[in-house]
């Protein structure tokens, strides 16, 4: 297993704190510091601008904010918490009684040392999210000056986007969401890990193209999909990355059909390297697949996730941060994206050059020299077995990816020994 935990740390520390939404500057800063690990496109699109059924929002900006009460001592302070205010609230400086304020306060008793998170995207309001144990405490009738400093003007969303030629044309789509402020499991693991997993799919000779995206959520989706629709109808599968930094198991969101070769890849490699996991089944609920798989599109996009969003206490709480996250949980993930996505890139049928018998293993040099004393055994890992399960294979039907399906044997392996027989020219790859 590679490790990136040192650098992943870096970077859930620095980008933890911005303060992040549909729009304005926290994006903009996040994608920038992304810059210094992938060379990420920053695209903008106007607001006001349709794309499909939606209209691109106005760009949302806050400096400060806070709750005093009537002695001035301030009781809220967004300068401690960027959760504290409902993102997207609109401006609001005075003083108002707490009845008024109360219709604006957001808490969850059922956690009430946790501060919530909420949006107002799509319509003009304010408010404030606070503990429940905070509130209780802090709010006693009297009167509130209240303040939020921030603008809802004409700007631009922004999303980043980062192209792998590889190979051959066909393309996989990466895709994370860019839009919650200090929310450390969703999303900043997600984007994070999406930056890593770019640089090392950049490293490597690909097959296929990737097409890595930095959205805000649905929004961001839709109006690349808008954008680029005639790219996106060729796409021919890809993930969906998000909340991978979680302390619990591992687990995935299959893609709208279960049986599609993404979602068997993706148990694959969970069975490969010894993980028990939870498979979330598709649901029409979720992120960006929402947009990815709709009918125009179709396409079949999974998730590998480690606390999968909606699924564990502290989902969408301030209780979501660095000391629930761990740069290793998000290292241990990206491994598994990164082993998925050898196997899609590299994943290939084979033919027997001669494929009639068996091939007298000894006359290419596949034979160990006392070959009467050894036992067969059944899909070993030993070179020999390999070799066996290719040759008896590779029939020009059945994926490499197929022979590991239904030998149990390590991908890699047996990419590593195909390798070797293409080379003594006793099989060909017919088939990317
Ligand atoms: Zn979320």
């Amino acid at each position: 297993m590679e490790d990136f935990t040192e650098e992943i740390d870096h970077y859930l520390s620095r980008l933890f704190p911005l303060t992040r939404s549909l729009t304005g500057e926290g994006n903009r800063e996040t994608l920038k510091i992304l810059q210094e690990i992938i060379p990420l496109d920053i695209k903008e699109y106007p607001s006001g601008q349709r794309v499909y059924d939606w209209i691109i929002p106005k760009e949302w900006n806050i400096r400060d904010a806070w709750i005093k009460n009537s002695q001035g001592v301030k009781i809220i302070d967004f300068q401690k918490s960027n959760i504290h205010v409902v993102n997207y609230s609109i401006p609001i400086h005075k003083k108002i009684s707490f009845d008024i304020l109360k219709e604006h306060l957001y808490f969850r008793k059922d956690l009430p040392e946790a501060i919530p998170y909420r949006t107002a995207y799509y319509k003009r309001d304010w408010g404030f999210c606070m503990a429940y144990n905070d509130f209780k405490e802090l709010f006693n009738g009297d009167d509130y000056f209240v303040h939020i400093d921030s603008s809802i003007q004409d700007g631009v969303l922004n999303l980043g986007e980062f192209l792998i030629k590889g190979e051959i044309d066909k393309e996989y789509l990466i895709s994370t969401y860019i839009c919650h402020p200090s929310l450390a499991n969703d999303n900043l693991s997600g984007l994070i890990l999406t930056a890593f997993l770019a640089r090392e799919i950049m490293k490597n000779d690909n097959n296929f193209s990737y097409r890595i995206i930095f959205v805000p959520e649905t929004i961001g989706a839709i109006a690349y999909c808008a954008e680029n629709e005639q790219y996106i109808k060729e796409v021919d599968c890809g993930f969906v990355v998000t909340t991978v930094g979680g302390p619990g198991k591992f687990g995935y969101k299959q893609s709208f059909n279960k049986t599609h070769k993404i979602n068997r890849v993706i148990e694959k490699v969970f069975c490969d390297n010894k993980i028990n996991f939870i498979i979330h089944p598709f649901d029409v609920h979720g992120s960006d697949e929402r947009q990815y798989s709709s009918p125009g599109f179709r396409i079949n996009m999974a998730t590998i996730t480690k606390d999968k969003y909606y699924e564990y206490d502290y989902y969408h709480t301030s209780l979501d941060d660095l000391n629930f996250v761990k740069a290793e949980y998000v290292n241990s993930s990206l491994n598994l994206y990164l082993q998925t996505i050898e196997i899609l890139d590299n994943d290939c049928i084979y033919k027997r050059v001669n494929p009639y018998c068996e091939l007298m293993l000894s006359r290419h040099g596949l034979y160990p020299d006392k070959g009467g004393t050894i036992l067969p055994g059944v899909n070993t890992t030993d070179e020999l077995d390999i070799v066996l399960n290719l040759l008896f294979y590779a029939d020009g039907n059945t994926s490499l990816f197929e022979i590991s399906e239904i030998t149990g044997l390590p991908f890699r392996l047996l990419l590593k020994i195909a390798q070797k027989l293409q080379q003594k020219q006793l099989i060909e790859k017919i088939l990317i």
